[in-house]
């Protein structure tokens, strides 16, 4: 047997005109001088709308998508998504400010997340949002704000549930965990909120991301609808709606292949139906951030050095770790792997070399691409990042050694 390296998944959702990568019908070198500047990220619309059309294609018409803002708060992005998914999950009082500006209706707009201040969540009942309760303290806490604002508050349980996302890159279920009550405590949770007369939504079971198995993710969901299932005798109203999270993940590094989006739309089927048969006119909810943005959006540096060390080739850019963080493998990778990169002027070009790609930081953390096979390229050339839609600027640390700010741009 012959082994071959592991490879990226082609990026093939970009076309390429004379040599250079094409985003929003617009060629990147012709970007980079409307944007005037790099480091910039930039994310397309219609492949955005195209993630959003193939779910929907593809889950049974009862799921409703709901977008996790985290994975990419940009304003434009929000109102682009507005239109197109049914609710927005988020997680702070600024990304929930951005929410209410676009037409996405209050009631299907809820927050999550442990730590919510006292004026977090008056603003969330003010505001008329769902609020995913994490704590028996947050239940009480709601209860006050209520009062204080003189308005219901709306409260769906997170659950901090005993099974855990199999295959996740990041968990957040199973275990001793900061997020949501315990399975076994919330019978008590409903207790409380029924003593204090708050509006019960339903749950909220979210327990892990990143996850490229359609049989873990369909095991996973199908344990949620259950837990679900056996708590219904002891919740204070009908659960209206049922969050089971997300964890659809994206292929980042070399050997991952894509979801199969089909397997889990075939399991989605069997769900729905249970939940239906069970739950009656529950509204079966899912939440994804980098699986609707992720695959759109990329970030592009300038090389501004190109100098050899010992043999290997650097190619120094004007920008890196500070604003793509996930890229240089310090966003919780357990063992640094390349994301995919390019040089994104010089797609055709036949000269290959081994190169690394390095950002402008003064630490040796601040590395793009670790020996990768890319065109021969120069002092000006284009760094492109793929995969980049999500968790990129707002999840780096912009501040770290003062270095200019990237720019985003929806095209
Ligand atoms: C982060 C987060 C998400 C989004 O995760 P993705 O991997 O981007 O899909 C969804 N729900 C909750 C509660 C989260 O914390």
């Amino acid at each position: 047997m012959t082994r071959t390296t592991p490879q990226h998944v082609p990026m093939n959702q970009y076309r390429t005109e004379n040599n250079c990568l094409v985003i929003g019908n617009t060629p990147l070198d012709i970007l980079a001088h409307r944007i005037g500047q790099t480091p910039f990220y930039a994310y397309d619309r219609n492949l955005i709308s195209q993630r959003v059309t193939t779910l929907r294609s593809k889950l049974p018409d009862q799921v409703h998508i709901h977008y996790a803002m985290k994975a990419n708060p940009m304003p434009a992005v929000v109102q682009h998504l507005a239109g197109i998914v049914d609710g927005f999950d988020l997680a702070s009082h600024q990304e929930m400010l951005v929410a209410l500006d676009t037409t996405m209706s209050t009631d299907q707009i809820s927050m999550a997340g442990p730590g919510k201040r006292p004026q977090e969540l008056a603003a969330a009942i003010a505001a008329g949002i769902t609020v995913n309760a994490e704590s028996f303290n947050e239940i009480e806490q709601l209860a006050i704000q209520s009062d204080r604002v003189g308005l219901p508050a709306n409260v769906a349980v997170r659950i901090n549930p005993a099974f855990e996302l199999k295959s996740s890159g990041m968990k957040m279920g199973g275990g001793p965990k900061q997020f949501g009550i315990d399975e076994e405590s919330v019978p008590d949770a409903l207790v409380k909120i029924k003593q204090l007369g708050l509006n019960f939504i339903g749950f909220h079971i979210y327990s892990g991301s990143q996850n490229l198995n359609a049989a873990s993710i369909a095991e996973t969901q199908s344990q949620a609808v259950d837990l679900a299932i056996r708590l219904q005798s002891d919740c204070p109203a009908p659960i209206a709606k049922l969050n089971i999270g997300g964890g659809f993940g994206i292929p980042y590094f070399p050997g991952e292949k894509p979801l199969d989006l089909n397997q889990v739309g075939d399991s989605m089927a069997t769900l729905c139906d249970r939940v239906s048969a069970e739950l009656g006119k529950t509204s079966l909810i899912i939440e994804l951030g980098r699986y609707i943005v992720g695959e759109a959006g990329i970030y592009v540096c300038k090389i501004v050095d190109r100098k050899l060390s010992r043999g290997q080739v650097f190619l120094v850019t004007d920008g890196g770790l500070n604003h793509h963080l996930a890229a240089s493998g310090n966003f919780g990778q357990i063992i640094r792997k390349n994301y995919p990169v390019t040089i994104g002027n010089k797609l055709s070009t036949q000269q290959i070399e081994t190169a690394s790609i390095v950002g402008p930081l003064c630490t040796p953390l601040d590395l793009l691409a670790d020996k990768m096979q890319l065109p021969v390229a120069d002092i000006g050339d284009l760094v492109v990042v793929f995969q980049s839609g999500a968790y990129g600027l707002t999840a780096s640390p912009g501040m770290f050694l003062s270095q200019p700010e990237a720019v985003e741009v929806l095209v």
